[in-house]
């Protein structure tokens, strides 16, 4: 054989080689994400993977059958003390398939689909275990809030709790943006937004809900589902900004543009189940057309001013402890602020591209700033704004402007208050007042 034969026959086998290298899937990784009602496992792959997931019985296993797939190494194993599954094995069949195994603790329904790459990955194969388990249990919790709510409602009078919707953007297989030394922008979030659950946990009268209670993703709509269901008063979406720009910096607080809001309302009326609890309890499928966009507009219109007051105060506070990246409160058409009944904002911590800020991000010490600078913009709305319903409107208290005449032994008595409580929550240092002095009467 000639030399040149010899090299295009070396040629033409690993071309061959490369067609048949290209046509199959090599399956790198997997990674575990484990939200209260489901599990992802999201496997990275070098191309769309054709694939059939199904379950088998006794013992139950999961099953992920690559086509024309190979590993090259290991693939990890879930968690310790997974609630699901115990341990996950591979093996080759008919030569050219890889099979994936999953040994399970409970019963799950499984739902596979391709991601297209992204935020740093590559191609991926994503299969979502719904925990069926979790389903009877949710049965029994909605049973033992029903009957709460049944307690609630015989104890008149109980002042009810002001309720915040926690939102740490991103989760799971979406980190969000990242910084130039490569912070997510998830994690930052959620740490902010897990200080700020503790601040107001703290708060008589005010509980905070975390949407996203760990590292997984929740989509949009869902996160308001979720709010919606806690009945929460507020909701506040935590993220950080990015730009090519790495200069770029400061805070910005976000409400629903008018367009964004318009749209919403009209899905909202077109499904009209979804809009039967909205307004007040007022249900929207027994009144007409016009009048359902009438009272849809009015609940918008509330909703939008709450969303813009509040984010007006917590801007302020971020301006006393950084930068801001613009000084009004912007609109935008963000998916989670278009609860038409619950006043929502979006907060952009930072701009994690920019490297000092980056680093703040990640501060704990400045992570709790933050946390506080929209934690006092909320009290400070909440305190002007409470729903009458609610322990913090029922122990607010009240302002007392002194007329001619009048002792602070005299008001102190008319209140049914110490003169010492009042002093002290005035910062008085003596027990003269002047006319027109506006005094703070503490509940006694
Ligand atoms: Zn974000």
């Amino acid at each position: 054989m000639s030399r040149i034969l010899r090299f295009i026959t070396v040629c033409l086998l690993l071309t061959v080689a490369l067609v048949t290298h290209a046509k199959g899937v090599r399956v790198d990784s997997l990674r575990y994400w484990t939200a209260p009602d489901h599990t992802r496992m999201v496997f990275d792959v070098t191309t769309p993977a054709a694939h059939q997931v199904f379950l088998l019985d006794n013992p139950a296993r999961l099953v992920i059958d690559f086509k024309q797939a190979k590993l090259l190494k290991a693939l990890p194993q879930p968690p310790k003390n997974h609630t699901l599954f115990s341990k996950v094995r591979s093996g080759i069949r008919n030569k050219n398939d890889l099979r994936v195994v999953v040994d399970l603790k409970a019963g799950v329904t499984p739902k596979s689909f391709a991601l297209q790459p992204s935020k740093g990955y590559g191609h991926r194969l994503v299969v979502d275990l719904y925990n069926k388990v979790k389903k009877t249990k949710v049965k029994k919790e909605q049973k033992i809030a029903t009957a709460s709510k049944v307690v609630r409602k015989t104890v008149k009078n109980k002042a009810r709790d002001i309720i915040i919707a926690i939102d740490a953007g991103h989760g799971g297989e979406d980190p969000g943006a990242h910084g130039p030394r490569g912070t997510q922008e998830k994690k930052v979030v959620f740490a902010i937004a897990k200080k700020l659950a503790i601040l107001i946990n703290k708060k008589p009268g005010m509980k905070a809900v975390m949407v996203r209670k760990g590292d997984y993703y929740i989509k949009l709509r869902k996160r308001m589902e979720i709010a919606r269901a806690a009945k929460a008063d507020l909701f506040v979406s935590i993220h950080a900004d990015a730009f090519k720009n790495s200069k770029v910096k400061g805070a910005s607080v976000f409400t629903l543009s008018n367009r964004g809001a318009s749209s919403e309302a009209a899905r909202w009326l077109a499904k009209n189940e979804n809009a039967a609890d909205l307004v007040g309890g007022v249900t929207l499928t027994d009144k007409d057309d016009v009048l359902a966009t009438v009272l849809m507009d009015l609940s918008q219109t509330a909703t939008k001013e709450a969303s813009r007051n509040v984010a007006g105060k917590i801007l302020k506070n971020f301006k006393s402890i950084g930068h801001l990246h613009s000084h009004s409160v912007q609109k935008a058409g963000f998916m989670v602020l278009k609860s038409p009944d619950i006043p929502s904002i979006l907060v952009e911590t930072a701009f994690i591209s920019n490297p000092s800020e980056e680093r703040k991000l990640k501060s704990r010490k400045h992570q709790l700033k933050m946390a506080k600078a929209i934690y006092k913009g909320i009290v400070k709305y909440f305190n002007q704004y409470a729903p009458a319903d609610t322990y913090i409107a029922l122990n607010a208290s009240k302002k007392h402007t002194i007329s001619r005449g009048e002792t602070l032994s005299g008001i102190a008595h008319h209140y049914g208050v110490t003169m010492r409580l009042i002093k002290s929550v005035n910062k008085l240092a003596s027990n003269q007042v002047r006319i027109g002095q506006v005094l703070e009467i503490p509940r006694g």
